[in-house]
C-alpha cells in the first residue's frame, strides 16, 4: 500500500477528480438570464413559479420562497401560534438556527438528546422533556435522514404540540415512502450553497394549511397580509420581517429544481456503494438507514468507535488527526458541528436580546442547559467525520473508489501517524 500523503506519499484522491457543487450547466445559464432581462429583480414571476413547482415536487399544497431556510423556520413558530416565554423541544445537535429561530420569536430551546444511530432527536426522549409550557417541537431530519414521524407525530397529537419540520437537509428523504415535509404541520427548506437544492442562499416554507399559510405570510413580508403580486395597502397588519426571496435566486432555484431527482438519485448510488466500500474497516461506525427510512446520503457520516482503537487521550483529537490525514488524501473529511447546540453561548449565556431576555420572560420557565445532560450528543460531536461532495452528482463510481481508499489507506497506517506533529497546537475544521 502506498505511503500516507501526510507522510509524503501520493493521494488517494488526485486533485481535480471530485467535481464541484453544485453542477450548473446551460439550463441555469438561460433561466438566470431570462430572470436578468425579465426586469422584475423583486419577488416575481421567477419565485412564483418556484413555489408552485417545488410544493408540486414535494407534495404540498403551499410554499413561500424566502431568504433562507432559517426565514422559514422563523416564520413555522410564529405561523403555528406560540407567543412569548413558549418552550420548544428541538434536538441538541443541529445547525444553530434549528434552535436559534425559536428565540428569534421570544420562545425558549429545550434540548432532547439525539439516538446515537441516527443522529436524529432520539424520539423516546421527547415525552419526559414536555412541560404545560411546550407548546411545539421542531424535529430535524438531518444528514438526509427522515425522523421517525410516526413516533413525533403521535407524542405531539397526545400533549397537543405543533410539529415544524426542518428539512434543510432531509429534502427528498422518505420515512414510509412519504416525503418529509408533508407530517408536521409546516416544514422549512434551504437551498444555501451546501444544499441538496441550491441557488446560493434561499429557502422554502412548506405547509398544507390555509390558516398557517396566511400567518407564515405576514411575517415573511413586512407583516402585510397579501402577497406582495397581489394589490398592497402597505399596512402592517402585525410584526413582520423581510424574508422574501428574489426573482434571480428563484431562476437558479428553479434551474436546480429541474435536476434534482438526478442529484438524489446519484447520492443514493454513491452512499451505498461508498457504505459497502468502507464496511470492512474496523473501528467505523457507519451510517444507519433503518428499515422504513430512505436516507439521501446529504452527508455520510462516519463514527469512531473509540474501543477499537489505541488511544488514551480525547477522542476529539484522534478523529482531528484522522480528518487531517484523510484531507491530505484529498478525500474532504470535515467535521460539521464542533459543538453540540446547548453548549453554545447563545445559550450558555442566556442574554439574547440583553436583560435576560427572553429566558427572563414573566411567562416561562426556567431551563438549563448543561451540556452533560446530553451524553449521545456529546459522543456523537466527538468522535464524528463527515463526508459530502464526492457523493454529489455529478460524482459516481471513479470519486467514491478514491474516497473509499483514502479511507482504507489511513485506518491501515494509523501507526504512522503522530497527532502532535499532525495537529499541532491547532485544532481542524
Ligand atoms: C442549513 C440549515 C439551516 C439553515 O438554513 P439557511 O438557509 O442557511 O438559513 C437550518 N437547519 C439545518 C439543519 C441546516 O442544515
Amino acid at each position: 500500500m502506498n505511503k500516507l500523503a501526510i507522510n509524503g506519499g501520493e493521494k488517494a484522491v488526485k486533485n481535480g477528480l471530485v467535481k464541484a457543487w453544485p453542477p450548473v450547466d446551460d439550463v441555469d445559464a438561460k433561466m438566470i438570464m431570462s430572470a436578468l432581462k425579465g426586469g422584475d429583480h423583486q419577488y416575481g414571476p421567477n419565485c412564483e413559479a418556484l413555489c408552485k413547482e417545488l410544493a408540486a415536487w414535494n407534495g404540498n399544497k403551499y410554499a413561500i420562497f424566502t431568504n433562507s431556510g432559517t426565514a422559514a423556520l422563523h416564520m413555522g413558530l410564529v405561523a403555528c401560534g406560540l407567543s412569548a416565554g413558549d418552550h420548544v423541544l428541538v434536538p441538541a445537535y443541529s445547525w444553530s438556527s434549528s434552535a436559534t429561530c425559536i428565540l428569534h420569536h421570544n420562545c425558549i430551546p429545550v434540548f432532547v438528546d439525539i439516538d446515537f444511530d441516527t443522529i436524529n432527536i432520539d424520539v423516546n426522549k421527547i415525552e419526559a422533556a414536555i412541560t404545560p409550557k411546550t407548546k411545539a417541537i421542531i424535529v430535524v431530519h438531518l444528514h438526509g435522514l427522515a425522523v421517525n414521524m410516526d413516533k413525533v407525530c403521535e407524542v405531539a397529537k397526545r400533549h397537543n404540540l405543533a410539529v415544524i419540520e426542518d428539512a434543510c437537509q432531509g429534502v427528498g428523504a422518505l420515512f414510509h415512502g412519504k416525503k418529509v415535509g408533508l407530517f408536521g404541520d409546516c416544514a422549512a427548506i434551504s437551498f444555501s450553497q451546501n444544499k441538496s437544492l441550491c441557488s446560493g442562499e434561499g429557502g422554502m416554507f412548506l405547509t398544507n394549511n390555509e390558516q398557517i399559510l396566511k400567518k407564515a405570510q405576514q411575517v415573511w413580508s413586512f407583516g402585510e397580509s397579501c402577497t406582495p403580486s397581489q394589490s398592497r395597502d402597505y399596512h402592517a397588519y402585525a410584526l413582520g420581517w423581510m424574508y422574501r426571496g428574489s426573482d434571480l435566486v428563484a431562476a437558479f432555484a428553479r434551474a436546480q429544481l429541474t435536476k434534482l431527482d438526478w442529484y438524489l438519485e446519484t447520492q443514493r448510488t454513491n452512499g451505498r456503494l461508498l457504505y459497502n466500500e468502507l464496511k470492512d474497516i474496523d473501528g467505523l461506525i457507519l451510517p444507519t438507514e433503518p428499515a422504513g427510512h430512505s436516507h439521501t446520503w446529504y452527508s455520510f457520516v462516519i463514527r469512531l468507535d473509540m474501543n477499537k482503537f489505541k488511544w488514551n487521550g480525547e477522542p476529539e483529537r484522534f478523529r482531528d488527526m484522522i480528518i487531517k490525514a484523510l484531507q491530505a488524501e484529498g478525500a474532504s473529511a470535515h467535521i460539521w458541528q464542533r459543538f453540540i447546540l446547548p453548549a453554545m453561548t447563545v445559550f450558555q449565556a442566556k442574554n439574547a436580546y440583553g436583560k435576560g431576555c427572553p429566558w427572563s420572560c414573566p411567562f416561562t420557565e426556567k431551563v438549563t442547559y448543561d451540556p452533560s445532560l446530553f451524553p449521545a450528543a456529546l459522543k456523537h460531536q466527538a468522535t464524528n467525520i463527515n463526508l459530502a461532495f464526492p457523493l454529489r452528482a455529478p460524482n459516481g463510481k471513479e470519486a467514491v473508489m478514491a474516497v473509499a481508499e483514502a479511507y482504507h489507506k489511513v485506518f491501515a497506517q494509523l501507526d504512522t501517524l503522530d497527532a502532535d506533529r499532525v495537529l499541532g497546537a491547532v485544532k481542524v475544521n
